[in-house]
């Protein structure tokens, strides 16, 4: 971190800046320029409030020079982070696929389109059972029931099951879940990403609708300085100005947040794009771009699910979608699954 200084800065003032900082643990280097001085930090800076020091008299500016998340960060973890999932793992270079409906609807419904992913080659089963919706009149989901049936999908399957967690009340229901979802709209819920930080299981964290790739790093480092390095990132499409997407999917996201951490990497185009019929060129896209697993919204029948149907394909157009994307991954030379 560089502290720049105010030009005519008291000399007192910035000797008490030097001391307190010290104090912090860090070393502190004093350099006198030819209009400007400045005074660089050498050692761990991510506790150091920078409102704080901005608040100082004789502070100019600040810039950090180092990135403010530890744990997620490549730069002291440079192996890639391999996550155990029931009989898989995930981020060991192969493709994962989290296929299954926006909402656990019914018995019926899970078991039907559970059986049709697998049989297309989906390595893990998704379902809200807890749905955050923008309206408190639309269908919220089975809740308790809904995991249940998930557990009764994936005995059914053999597929781990994936579901969102909305309020940290509810952990105890997770407790034979698979990989615990934290939605785009709580990855800043801090209390709900320190719970999470003390469990065993790993967590699908998606992008919050208006984050930044720093954020979602951030979100992650909540996690994990609680104890449970078991993180995947999420990127699930931003909120821009196009209206005719849901958001935008960006993938960049994917090799960059690769770069900058060695947590995997997921890629949901259902919630990115909202329209069904742009899966599987995003999906396609995402693959060629390195993710480490899709998350892809399939329902039995599209046209009456009770959540965004119409982002969801449904098995026919899903197993077409497969086809291509073995295909691909074939090419580049990564395995689906294990
Ligand atoms: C979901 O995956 O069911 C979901 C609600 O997604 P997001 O949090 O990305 O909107
Ligand atoms: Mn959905």
């Amino acid at each position: 971190m560089i502290i720049i200084l105010k030009n005519g800065a008291k000399a007192e003032s910035v000797r008490d800046l030097e001391e307190n900082l010290k104090a912090q643990g860090v070393s502190v280097n004093h350099i006198e320029g030819v209009n400007q001085n400045i005074i660089g930090l050498v050692g761990d800076t991510s506790a150091i409030d920078v409102e704080n020091l901005l608040a100082q008299d004789c502070v100019e500016n600040i810039r950090r020079v180092q990135e403010p998340y530890k744990k997620a960060n490549r730069k002291f973890h440079p192996d890639d982070t391999v996550i155990p999932v029931r009989n898989t793992v995930i981020g060991n270079g192969s493709l994962q696929i989290i296929a299954g409906p926006c909402s656990v609807e019914s018995e019926e419904q899970i078991i039907t389109t559970a059986i049709a992913c697998k049989e297309a080659g989906a390595t893990m089963l998704r379902g809200g059972a807890f749905k955050p919706r923008t309206s408190p009149y639309s269908f919220q989901g089975l809740g308790a029931e809904g995991i249940r049936l998930l557990i009764k999908a994936r005995a059914e399957t053999g597929l781990p099951i994936v579901t969102e967690i909305m309020d940290s009340a509810d952990i105890d229901l997770f407790a034979d879940v698979d990989v615990i979802q934290v939605g785009a709209r709580n990855m800043q819920n801090f209390r709900l990403l320190k719970m999470l930080g003390q469990c065993d299981k790993p967590i699908l964290l998606k992008r919050g609708l208006s984050s930044t790739m720093e954020e979602l790093l951030m979100s992650a480092e909540y996690i994990m300085a609680e104890g449970n390095m078991n993180v995947i990132l999420c990127e699930r499409g931003i909120r821009t100005f196009e209206t005719m997407t849901r958001n935008t999917l960006d993938i960049s996201a994917v090799p960059l947040l690769k770069q900058k951490s060695h947590l995997p990497v997921c890629v949901d185009p259902s919630h990115a794009t909202g329209l069904f019929s742009l899966i599987e060129p995003m999906s396609l896209a995402a693959v060629a771009a390195g993710t480490d697993a899709l998350e892809i919204e399939v329902h039995n029948d599209p046209k009456s699910a009770l959540s965004d149907g119409g982002q969801q394909l449904t098995p026919v157009k899903f197993a077409e979608m497969m086809e291509k994307v073995k295909g691909l991954a074939a090419y580049m030379g990564r395995t689906i699954g294990k």
